[in-house]
């Protein structure tokens, strides 16, 4: 039953809030729909979600040609570039971004519709050749390089926990990742597009946590979890 599964999940979430004295309101549920059909969608929107995770540019056309913008749409899976002109029509937030051809891409796109894309970072913390994602090491270098892109606003970070047996693992992937926002924060005074907002934190999204490990990403400082199985399956 999705409402039940939504429930648990939605107190799950509290819990992990409750556990290191967070409020859950800093957490944005994403609903991870590629496995779900425009029926259930729409059950989880009656149910009260507000923002809906795809992983294919190409699905989420026609999954937003039926719902439309009653919702917010997350792209979470890689994005081709020959994709970008779709993708922005219909993602508020990119959470896949992982190189400047592609960044080229989605802000000349966005250029043409007068829109600025917000976007995320996506860092292969883990450094499984297997994930998509820029290397942790190389993050810095990135930013630099794409925070002159005027049609691209950079709101933070995603990673892809391994499928570790070890939850230890999986928790220190989560830290790691924190530890890199906080500290590109803390040296983004210098770089040009920190200009407008000088001294605010510019990177505040911390997109990690899916259905195997949201709660040990919550206690790690994730406040944007994808969640798709423990909704709609079972
Ligand atoms: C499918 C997917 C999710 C959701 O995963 P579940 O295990 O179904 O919760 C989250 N993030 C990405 C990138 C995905 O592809």
């Amino acid at each position: 039953m999705i409402s039940d599964n939504l429930k648990s999940v939605t107190q799950r979430i509290v819990s992990s809030c409750e556990k290191i004295g967070r409020s859950e309101k800093d957490i944005t549920l994403v609903c991870v729909t590629k496995e779900a059909s425009i029926a259930e969608i729409e059950e989880v929107l009656r149910l009260g979600v507000t923002d809906i995770g795809e992983n294919r540019t190409r699905d989420a056309l026609l999954k937003y040609r039926a719902i439309g913008d009653r919702v917010k749409w997350h792209l979470v899976g890689h994005l081709q570039t020959n994709k970008a002109k779709d993708a922005v029509r219909i993602f508020s937030l990119i959470h896949s971004v992982d190189s400047e051809r592609l960044v080229g891409q989605i802000d000349k796109e966005s250029k043409k519709i007068n829109k600025v894309q917000d976007v995320l970072i996506q860092v292969n913390i883990s450094r499984e050749e297997s994930k998509f994602g820029t290397s942790p090491e190389n993050v810095l270098e990135f930013l630099k390089a794409i925070s002159l892109y005027p049609n691209i606003k950079i709101r933070g970070f995603m990673t892809i926990a391994p499928e570790a047996e070890n939850p230890e693992i999986v928790r220190q992937c989560f830290r790691e990742l924190r530890e890199l926002k906080d500290e590109l924060n803390s040296v983004l005074p210098g770089l040009p597009s920190t200009k407008a907002g000088a001294g605010k934190t510019q990177y505040s999204i911390l997109s990690m946590g899916m259905t195997s490990d949201f709660e040990v990403a919550i206690e790690e400082g994730s406040n944007m979890v994808r969640i798709g199985r423990a909704i709609f399956s079972g």
